[in-house]
């Protein structure tokens, strides 16, 4: 027989009551393509937007190899000890292709992955960076509603997922491994100057020199960019994801810096503006999904980039060419 299918209102009720279950339902509904499940989908989330904002979102960024599952893994149980509820949410396009090169290989989360008061949730995949990015944002909204107090978010730090998480976090890390060269890390200026805090991590064993040398190279380097609209000035510090050595401190930080944004209004500010962002930026997305999925653009688009390439006709008025026929319709 088949199961009947829960409708939204039970997967709001159940989210609202804490239910694992109904929230990674309710995700999946999120990650569909299928109309019927998206209009669920949105159902649901508006159901659970008034029981969200609750929580603070982290992002957590750093190159592969830096250590952000072990990392995930042990600043997570330090917080589910605290008696924190934490979820870890992932924004990683490349997914696609790597088939889920983070959270994928949850041995490294062996702990967390059986704590009862985690929630650890892949990256969606087969989608544009655009489309992560809304479906984590979305994702957000139901895990707070589901009682998530802490939300840390994954990326990795190569490229332009970096931007779409700080646009959805109150507080941006960095993490570093010392010894390595700013190019090795293949961390851009950009991200850096996004960055609440630099974790220099792996500091233990032999290591222990090197990371505190960079964290004050880091530090140097830090006071070289403009002050932040937050009033807050980015620290630097070391740990060791392994030996949990300085993962307290990093909560501490968190601590601190939430209290400077809640008392100068930074906070709620900030998640105002985050919130009318990414309105903007969904609209520009589907806009763009309904203007490449038109038959006649379909149609029209090789062509016409040929065209462009062969000089026989200029990017704008292919552009224009290509635009009046979608709009004519
Ligand atoms: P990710 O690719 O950034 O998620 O990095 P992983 O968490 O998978 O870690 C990459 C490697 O670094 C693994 O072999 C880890 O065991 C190791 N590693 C992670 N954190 C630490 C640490 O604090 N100290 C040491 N010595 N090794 C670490």
């Amino acid at each position: 027989s088949r199961k009947k299918q829960p409708t939204a209102q039970e997967l709001i009720d159940g989210i609202l009551a804490g239910n694992i279950t109904a929230l990674s339902r309710a995700i999946t509904l999120i990650e569909s393509t299928n109309i019927v499940h998206l209009e669920k989908a949105s159902e649901v989330i508006n159901g659970c937007l008034p029981y969200s904002n609750k929580s603070i979102r982290i992002g957590i960024t750093g190159v592969p190899g830096v250590g952000k599952s072990t990392f995930i893994e042990a600043f997570g149980k330090h917080l589910t000890n605290l008696g924190k509820k934490v979820a870890v949410l992932a924004v990683d396009p490349s997914s696609t292709i790597s088939h889920g090169s983070i959270l994928g290989d949850k041995t490294r989360m062996e702990e967390l992955v059986k704590d009862k008061n985690a929630f650890i949730r892949p990256s969606a995949s087969g989608e544009t960076l655009g489309g992560v990015a809304r479906k984590t944002r979305e994702t957000i909204i139901l895990c707070e509603a589901c009682g998530f107090d802490v939300i840390l978010i994954e990326t990795v730090g190569v490229g332009q997922s970096e931007t779409a998480v700080h646009s959805m976090v109150d507080f941006f890390l960095l993490l570093k491994i010392a010894g390595a060269g700013d190019e090795l890390q293949g961390i851009k200026r950009g991200i850096m100057e996004m960055a609440d805090a630099i974790i220099i991590n792996k500091a233990d064993g032999d290591n222990i020199k090197k990371a505190q040398l960079a964290k004050v190279e880091f530090n140097r380097a830090l006071h070289l960019f403009p002050a932040k609209k937050s009033g807050w000035i980015p620290t630097t510090a070391t740990c060791s994801a392994i030996t949990h050595k300085g993962i307290d401190a990093v909560w501490q930080t968190i601590l601190n810096y939430l209290e400077l944004v809640n008392s100068n209004h930074y906070f709620i500010e900030k998640r105002k503006e985050q919130n009318q962002f990414w309105m903007m930026e969904t609209i520009d997305e589907q806009l763009k999904n309904h203007f490449y999925n038109q038959p006649s653009i379909i149609k029209l688009l090789d062509s016409t980039k040929k065209a462009v390439q062969n000089n026989e006709v200029s990017p704008f008025a292919a552009a224009q060419i290509l635009l009046d026929s979608y709009f004519k319709k």
